[in-house]
């Protein structure tokens, strides 16, 4: 199902579910088979009440406390939604303990809500069954899946005390860790949101406290992972449902996070954060619907670059202002701290001495508890005069040092001062800047924000390997191209690298292409050290092409995915290497999102594997491909009519420059095989190179010798073809001799060799040295998609690799 790749090596893992991903029966299972491709024995999972039960529960006691005639109806309707929960997601028989259970639970809710005024720890003890019945619904489900897995209950081991909730660290450490080692190599499935004091009484850890759960379960377990699944991947640039062009950010610091969070993100919240700063785990955010749609990874280092990233903003704000006289005007911090202790940290203060007054920002529903709180504070708190005035908004600008972006603050100031606005505040930390302003529709302003903020030219770095015919003629086109697409992509384009057999140069700056042409004073590099030199680019994206034949640097293609960096090849290396090397790569390729296009490799400038990947991917079922892909073989059998031999024929063509130093190497077939394996595997088949038979036209006589001597004997290659030649006209009037490459998808077979056909076939004539490709597919049955003309040559080959460079562009 999916792709992603859990993290290798990981010990005790946390992986936390929202109640989003455990809504339904489907949920549930997606949610399984997650866990089943983790393939992690021990891991540690978390789970929230099935989607809105909690809230259900909540309804439920404000119903029984009012005395409402429709509250043992709300309790049915929970009791019904469970139990087909239940019995939709497990087989009748597995069902039946689970149901049983169910029915003791909702027995006993219904005995609690028959008292007459419930205590704290009896609201905690029914808000708790979402959870409890989450972790034994899911610890079922994966033991009847074969999976070693046990509910548990966090009261257990979860002790805490005091308000706001104090975890007592050493005690729950000390009980998990006998329980996990009664239970070695099991999964455990463990209750978010809920705890216990020292009598065992329930605790609730806040709304949406199952995250908290997470990453304190992760931290006592000392977990090397833990990943938040949710309903979205991760953190964007903005809210993605108001902002269509908001990104995914893929790293976020913990600063950034944990200033995200205290400006009420609803995707990561304070308490969350706690945990991960106290301990070694590394924080995720991803989504269990589609878990290869990317994710958050929150890093403990911080990042390289500076810069507002992210625009949030909170709809409903409130403000509590007070007056502070002059006296006290240095008690603001302190009062900060204060409320900070309690869990009330406010989203942006505001002083203003000249009146006197301190004004702080917080969501409606701190706001309440925040006014209650002060207004119980004053005016032992140097403070007066509290007042809360409703109907404000906020919209902020968070990332490293955003204060210190001069460019940045002026965008974020200009577009503020547009609007109602009540004041605009840095954050003392430099993480963030604060606009308050007058209720309003926000969506224009964090339109317009992240358009200014976020939409400059993406930077993008260029690293060439190779400097041979294709690479320079590749440099020229790029020179003239370059300024066009910057223009239309909206790009700066760097060349950053040039590597050749001699060495490298590098510069941040960009290389000018002219010394790179004229002048190229390369440094010697080490390999693979060069890897962590490119680590450091600064671009957005960096792309490398490699215009070699090289064989080792196909090696670091992996390495190189891994770092983010696209791929672009006129090497043949890589698409047609031996199957397990193949495969590999294009999972790398996938798990990293990164592009790897090769259309250079066929049929030069000719758009071959685009067709077929088109063809392809508008459902159509490719039956076979062949051809003459070879420019060299084309040029030599065209010719080769038997008027002169064909060593004659070769020798031409070595001397006019049609074929490589060695014509061995094309007359072995060799290359042709690897065409013929990159295009079949870019038709969606599996094609390894060690399944393709290749008929050699150099007699082994001749495979060993050095050049020189295999030109001395060259004649030899004579005898063997003009006998295949004589067969070809005895079978059929006009019969031709052609070298051809072909696959057969249906019955999976694939050879490159000489091949008598007729006069008509589309292969008999074609100018010499040109290509021709034809595919079929169920709809180009009869009548074959043939694709035809120059395939090979610097300048079409120079012009698909700019052809593959603009496509990668667009695509970023
Ligand atoms: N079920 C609890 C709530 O709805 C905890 C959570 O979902 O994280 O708040
Ligand atoms: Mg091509």
């Amino acid at each position: 199902m999916t792709q992603f790749q859990p993290d290798a090596g990981a010990q005790r893992p946390v992986h936390k579910f929202g109640g989003s991903s455990l809504a339904d029966a489907a949920c549930f299972h997606r949610v399984a088979g997650i866990i089943h491709n983790l393939h992690q024995p021990d891991a540690l999972i978390v789970v929230s009440a099935p989607g809105k039960t909690t809230n259900r529960l909540i309804e439920l006691l404000s119903l029984f406390a009012s005395g409402d005639s429709a509250a043992p109806e709300a309790l049915e309707g929970l009791h019904d939604f469970q139990r087909n929960l239940i019995a939709t997601t497990l087989a009748p028989d597995q069902a039946e303990p689970l149901l049983a259970a169910l029915e003791d639970d909702i027995q006993t809710i219904a005995r609690v809500l028959e008292q007459s005024r419930l205590g704290d720890f009896q609201r905690n003890l029914i808000q708790s069954f979402g959870e409890v019945w989450s972790s034994r619904l899911l610890a079922r489900l994966l033991s009847c899946q074969g999976l070693a897995a046990d509910s548990l209950d966090a009261r257990r081991f979860l002790l805490v005390a005091g308000t706001p909730v104090q975890v007592d660290e050493a005690e729950s450490r000390r009980r998990l860790g006998e329980i996990l080692a009664e239970h070695p190599a099991r999964i455990q499935v463990v209750t978010g949101f809920i705890a216990a004091d020292a009598e065992g009484r329930t605790r609730l850890l806040g709304r949406n406290g199952s995250d908290f759960s997470a990453t304190l379960l992760a931290a006592l377990a000392d977990s090397s992972h833990c990943t938040i699944w949710s309903d979205v991947p991760g953190v964007f640039s903005a809210d993605p449902r108001r902002v269509k062009e908001a990104r995914l950010l893929t790293r976020l610091s913990l600063p950034e996070a944990a200033e995200l969070a205290r400006l009420g993100s609803p995707v990561l919240h304070s308490r969350t954060l706690g945990p991960v700063a106290a301990s070694r785990q590394q924080l995720m955010l991803r989504c269990s619907y589609h878990p290869d749609d990317g994710h958050t990874r929150i890093s403990r280092q911080s990042r390289r670059e500076a810069g507002g990233r992210i625009v949030t903003s909170v709809d409903d704000a409130v403000l509590l202002e007070m007056t502070i006289p002059a006296r006290y005007q240095d008690r603001v911090d302190a009062l900060t701290d204060w409320l900070t202790r309690r869990e009330l940290a406010p989203l942006a203060c505001k002083r203003r001495p000249e009146r006197r007054l301190w004004q702080i920002a917080y969501t409606r529903e701190q706001a309440e508890q925040a006014f209650a709180l002060l207004k119980d504070h004053q005016p032992a708190g140097g403070f007066e005069g509290l007042q809360l005035r409703e109907g404000f908004s906020l919209v902020a600008l968070v990332g490293k040092e955003v204060t210190a972006q001069a460019e940045q603050c002026l965008q974020f100031y200009h577009a503020l001062n547009e609007q109602p606005l009540e004041f605009i505040q840095p954050a003392k930390n430099g993480l963030s800047l604060v606009g308050v302003v007058r209720k309003m529709v926000l969506e224009p302003l964090l339109l317009r924000l992240h358009q200014s903020l976020f939409s400059r030219p993406k930077r993008v770095g260029l690293v060439l390997f190779g400097r041979g015919n294709i690479g320079q003629a590749w440099l020229r086109l790029y020179r003239e191209q370059k300024p066009r697409l910057e223009r239309e992509l909206n790009l700066h384009l760097s060349l950053y690298g040039v590597f050749d057999s001699r060495g490298a140069m590098l510069s941040s700056q960009g290389l000018e292409v002219d010394q790179v042409l004229a002048d190229f004073q390369p440094r010697s590099v080490v390999w693979p050290d060069w890897l962590e030199d490119l680590e450091e680019h600064g671009f957005d994206s960096l792309v490398a092409l490699d215009l070699t034949a090289s064989e080792s640097l196909v090696q670091y293609y992996p390495a190189l995915v891994q770092q983010h960096i696209h791929l672009i090849a006129a090497n043949k290396q890589a698409g047609a290497a031996e199957q397990e090397y193949y495969l590999k790569l294009r999972q790398t390729l996938a798990e990293h999102r990164v592009q790897f296009l090769s259309n250079a490799t066929v049929g030069a400038g000719l758009p071959v594997q685009t067709s077929v990947r088109q063809l392809q991917q508008s459902g159509e079922q490719i039956r076979t491909l062949s051809g003459i892909f070879s420019g060299t073989l084309s040029w030599l059998f065209q010719h080769y009519d038997g008027s002169q031999p064909f060593s004659e024929l070769v020798l031409q063509a070595w001397q006019q420059g049609l074929t490589e130093p060695d014509p061995r190497q094309d007359l072995s077939g060799e290359d042709v095989k690897r065409k013929l394996v990159i295009l079949a595997r870019e038709a969606g088949f599996d094609l390894d190179p060690a399944n393709v038979r290749v008929s050699n036209l150099v007699p082994e006589s001749l495979a060993a010798l050095d050049r020189e001597r295999f030109f001395d004997r060259l004649a030899e290659l004579d005898q063997p073809l003009a006998e295949a030649l004589a067969l070809a006209r005895a079978r059929e009037e006009g019969g031709v001799l052609r070298h051809v490459a072909r696959f057969d998808a249906q019955r999976h077979e694939a050879g490159v060799g000489l091949e008598v056909l007729g006069p008509e076939h589309p292969f008999a004539h074609l100018r010499p040295g040109d290509n021709i490709f034809a595919i079929e597919t169920q709809h180009y049955r009869q009548n074959p998609l043939v694709i035809q003309g120059p395939g090979a040559g610097r300048e079409v080959t120079a012009a698909a690799v700019q052809a593959d460079l603009w496509q990668l562009l667009a695509g970023l």
